[in-house]
């Protein structure tokens, strides 16, 4: 079936076009002024005035965060890994297939609402291992219509070997655009060498997805075991490759960083919630500096990314005490490095309207205060957009997947649905104390 949004502003982060067309099936087919819209179609939507924008791509979260949100346990952290005891490990050894498909759905709705139409999740489950990628699909790509990565975050607390099959077994699935896979470690602070190994012998090729110093234990904890810090310890069981998901990178030498910039990995930094655990900023300039390519994601502290984007700016001036250390090129960087990570992963042309993109596109109401052009317009979307996102229509390879802020679908029943599966979630962590 082919659309067209009509009377729009359109904007992919190369052209503007003040008052537009976009014609598309499940990939955009035409893009144009008005004067020039004269396309057969079977449904025309007249966007009186929206903006249209590729839909975003979260480059990091954990979706069962989600049911995290108003339990209160007892907290009284002194260190990250007192952080990870008394609160998220608590939680995701509790978590089902049941709970992580409720989770999905809710989180994806959510984020959906904020503008993302792609998201990289890196899971983990104790009570499920198998079948829990699955059931983030169910959620995330079948109900709510987004792309998803997924993997399973390998880790020594779960059994091993369950978690390098569940990772194998989605590899191992007929990837068609709307899904790929990583294999997913949680992090080497929480594996050992004898599982690296034989993650190493078992990961089929797929890039790893894995959280690298976030904080300093994890370096402590590698020399400890290894005698070698957390990237020379992962690249010596030759995990690093091409498009590898490397996750904060907060705590790392110059050595770790030349290792990273040869193997070609990718690195997703989080800097909301770096700031929340207390745990350090990101290396930004350091990365920069090598061209090392690097998104952004949220680690499942909110359902938005455009407020991470701006978090991140906010947080690189006040490190380097300057406004030069990340301004609008930078952030216009980080957009297309992101679209251009998952274009890859997914096998399809994500991050342009423009024919032959996938038809991934928002539509939000935006009335410029001040003339909006192709020269400024990323300016309009930083200063007067990203801090609060309301998208009013989406699609996501050309099917409607958001329509004037409603979803197609019963919406009220998921929340519900979502309470009771965490509501029992909380009972269950709760009786464990
Ligand atoms: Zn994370």
């Amino acid at each position: 079936m082919k659309k067209a949004l009509i009377n729009v502003r359109i904007y992919d982060y190369d052209t503007y076009i003040e008052n537009g067309f976009v014609v598309f099936g499940e990939a955009v087919e035409a893009v144009g002024p008005m004067a020039e819209f004269n396309h057969p179609v079977d449904e025309c939507i007249d966007g009186n005035g929206l903006l249209v924008l590729p839909g975003f791509v979260l480059g990091h979260t954990h979706i069962y965060s989600t049911f995290a949100r108003g339990l209160a346990l007892p907290f009284n952290p002194h260190s990250f890994q007192d952080i990870l005891d008394q609160l998220w490990w608590k939680i995701d050894r509790q978590l089902d297939n049941d709970t992580t498909y409720h989770s999905a759905v809710v989180y994806a709705t959510d984020a959906l609402k904020n503008g993302i139409t792609t998201i990289i999740d890196h899971h983990a489950s104790g009570q499920d291992i198998e079948g829990s990628l699955d059931a983030l699909t169910r959620g995330v790509v079948d109900k709510v219509g987004l792309r998803g990565m997924f993997c399973f975050e390998s880790s020594d607390r779960f059994d091993i070997d369950a978690c390098i099959r569940e990772n194998q077994s989605f590899i191992d699935q007929n990837h068609t655009g709307k899904t790929a896979a990583h294999f997913g470690l949680h992090a080497s602070m929480s594996l050992s060498d004898d599982s690296l190994v034989r993650i190493a012998k078992a990961r089929k090729g797929a890039p790893i997805h894995v959280h690298v110093a976030e904080s300093e234990l994890d370096q402590e904890n590698a020399l400890k075991r290894s005698n070698a810090r957390v990237v020379k310890r992962l690249d010596a069981h030759g995990l690093l490759g091409e498009d590898a998901l490397i996750v904060h990178g907060l705590h790392l030498d110059e050595d770790e960083l030349d290792i990273l910039k040869d193997r070609r990995v990718t690195v997703a930094l989080n800097v909301g919630s770096n700031m929340n655990n207390a745990v350090g900023l990101p290396l930004y300039r350091e990365l920069k500096a090598r061209n090392i390519p690097v998104i952004v994601g949220n680690d499942g502290l909110s359902t938005s990314v455009t407020n991470e984007y701006l978090t991140l700016m906010h947080s690189m001036h006040l490190k380097d005490a300057t406004p030069l250390a990340f301004g609008l090129d930078d952030m216009h960087t980080l957009i297309e490095t992101t679209y251009a990570y998952a274009s890859r992963r997914l096998g399809i042309k994500l991050g342009k309207i423009c024919p032959g993109y996938a038809a991934d596109l928002i539509a939000l109401p935006y009335d410029p205060p001040t003339p909006m052009n192709e020269t400024n317009a990323l300016g309009h979307l930083v200063f007067g957009m990203f801090a609060a996102f309301k998208v009013k229509h989406a699609f996501v390879g050309g099917e409607c997947v958001l329509r004037d802020y409603a979803v197609p679908w019963d919406e009220k029943r998921a929340y519900g649905d979502a309470r009771e599966a965490a509501d029992a979630l909380w009972n269950r962590i709760r009786k464990e104390g």
